[in-house]
Formats: structure tokens, sequence, C-alpha cells
């Protein structure tokens, strides 16, 4: 009984390793999918999550087409995004003397509203797992994925990206006066 039993586990194992072998000599046969980098590099990236980037606007590639909403910042569940609104730009002495004008006349001064734009946008590579929440809920489509498959560091500090400076050297643009 004990040798029929023996002998039955055997067929199972064979049987086993045959249908194994069906699967791995299926693979073998069909063309090869990976490339041996570094000698050769993946030629199309469309579907590579890379690490986030900035969505240029169409008419100016230096600018992002984020309106500074924090929605990202708010879906993040990983903490990842530090987005900081722009101010708004400082009054022109003829603005100031109007405002002062207005104050002394009980009036409300007039206020320039605040460009709807970040002033900072830093993303933690380190922290982020591209489940790509943020992009998703983006109401103008300000976020996607990068195709740099080829970003290594040995320090996760250096995986802080400024996102900002990042879009401005895509569109080769120099970075804004007090930043150089
Ligand atoms: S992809 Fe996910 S984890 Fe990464 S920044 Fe966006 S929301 Fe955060
Ligand atoms: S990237 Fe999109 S979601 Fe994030 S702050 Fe800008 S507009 Fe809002």
């Amino acid at each position: 009984m004990q040798a029929i039993r023996r002998k039955l586990k055997d067929i199972t194992n064979l049987w086993s390793m045959v249908k194994g072998l069906k699967v791995t000599g299926g693979q073998f046969l069909k063309p090869q999918v990976t490339v041996h980098y570094p000698r050769q590099e993946v030629a199309n990236l469309a579907s590579f999550r890379g690490p986030l980037q900035l969505v240029a606007k169409p008419k100016d590639p230096a600018k992002p087409k984020c309106i500074a909403c924090l929605m990202c910042v708010s879906v993040c569940p990983s903490g990842c995004l530090t987005v900081l609104k722009a101010k708004p730009p400082k009054p022109t002495p003829e603005e100031e003397a109007a405002a002062r004008a207005a104050l002394e006349a009980g009036e409300k001064p007039a206020k320039k509203p605040a460009p709807k734009e970040p002033s900072r946008f830093i993303y933690d590579y380190s922290l982020c797992s591209l489940c790509g929440l943020c992009a998703e809920n983006c109401p103008v489509g300000s976020l996607s994925y990068s195709e740099n498959i080829y970003l290594t560091a040995t320090d996760a500090k250096a995986f802080k990206l400024d996102l900002l400076a990042d879009l401005r050297a895509r569109a080769g643009a120099a970075p804004p006066a007090g930043e150089e």
C-alpha cells in the first residue's frame, strides 16, 4: 500500500513538472521583452510611471497649468507634496497712494488679487507610492508621470524635487529673479 502511494506521488510530481516546463517553454519561444541595460535602453516609456512632473500651459512651456488649489496636497496619502500659493504682486507707488487716498476718504482700498499659481511646488519622491491620486484629482490636469526612468541617488534628500524648477529646465527657461 505504501509503495503504491509513493508511486502515485511520484506520478503527480512528474505531471506538475511537465506542466511547469510547458509554461516555461511557451515563454521561451515568445519574443524577448526585456533589454540588456545599460547596453540597450527601453524605446517606449509611454506607460512608465516615473516620478511626477508638472504639465505646462499650452502657450507657456515654463509655467504650470497648476492653479494652486492644493487638492493634490490634501489627497496625497503619503504627504509627498508641498505647494505654496503665489502672493499678490507688490503695489506700485501709484497704487499705494491711491490706497492711502481711499482710506482717508473712508473707502475700502482696492487690492490686487493673488495670481492663481504656485510659488513653490516641492515633491518628495522618496515618500511617493506612485498611487496616482494627485494626478487623478487635479482639476486642471497639471500633474503627470515623467519618463525619468534612470533617476538614482544615494541620499534620500536628492529625491526632494522642485517641480517648478524642473518644468523651467525642461522648457529651457531661466530661473526667476532672486532664484539664480
Ligand atoms: S502619486 Fe500618490 S503618493 Fe505620490 S504624490 Fe501623488 S498622491 Fe502622493
Ligand atoms: S497640481 Fe492640480 S491639484 Fe495640485 S495644486 Fe495644482 S491645480 Fe491643484
